[in-house]
């Protein structure tokens, strides 16, 4: 019994090793998308967001987030899912949107060659805690690492491609100190 828990184990770490905890989209109960185009890999940019609404630390509050902002996209936006790649919460958690290989919605003239991150709240006056910070690198690494992004990516803000406030005033200087920033 302890053997088998100790390989199992094992396997697990194996499979997550250098990767934030991802939760997939069925694992946080999100919904299937109604159209999907696939997006070539590795992606030469990675894209930073705030959602500039709720905050949540608990996974069961970044869950029913995360939800209400696929509803938003989904029934109000009229798109085919959540506009983003992957949602981070400030309990530490990556959830899954569209994923590594699906086109996105999220930055207009980068959604076919950008992974695009949203941390869940708004940073205007007060940077994602350092456990959103420490998931939102590690998930960047962990793309590069299993080829979603390429190894010379380029790191921006939403405001650098688009005309908004995204990610915040506050989140936005954090990320300019970030390795691979470039406005
Ligand atoms: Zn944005």
């Amino acid at each position: 019994m302890a053997l088998h828990l100790a390989t199992l184990l094992a396997a697990v770490c194996a499979v997550t090793h250098g990767c934030p905890t991802i939760l997939s989209k069925s694992q946080w109960g999100g919904r299937s998308p109604t159209c999907r185009t696939g997006m070539a890999k590795p992606v030469p940019y990675v894209i930073i967001h705030h959602t500039e609404g709720s905050h949540c630390t608990t996974r069961s509050a970044c869950i029913s987030q995360a939800k209400s902002i696929q509803n938003y996209h989904m029934n109000s936006n009229g798109w085919c899912d959540i506009g983003y790649s992957f949602l981070v919460g400030e309990d530490g958690t990556v959830y899954e949107g569209r994923g590594w290989t699906t086109v996105g919605a999220h930055a207009p003239n980068y959604n076919t060659n950008s992974i695009g991150i949203s941390v869940m709240g708004s940073f205007t006056s007060k940077n994602p805690n350092s456990a959103a910070q420490n998931a939102v690198k590690s998930l960047i690494s962990c793309g590069v690492s299993k080829g979603y992004i390429k190894s010379e990516y380029i790191l921006k803000g939403h405001r650098n491609v688009t005309a908004t406030d995204c990610p915040g005033n506050s989140f936005y200087n954090l990320i300019k100190t970030w390795a691979k920033f470039k406005a």
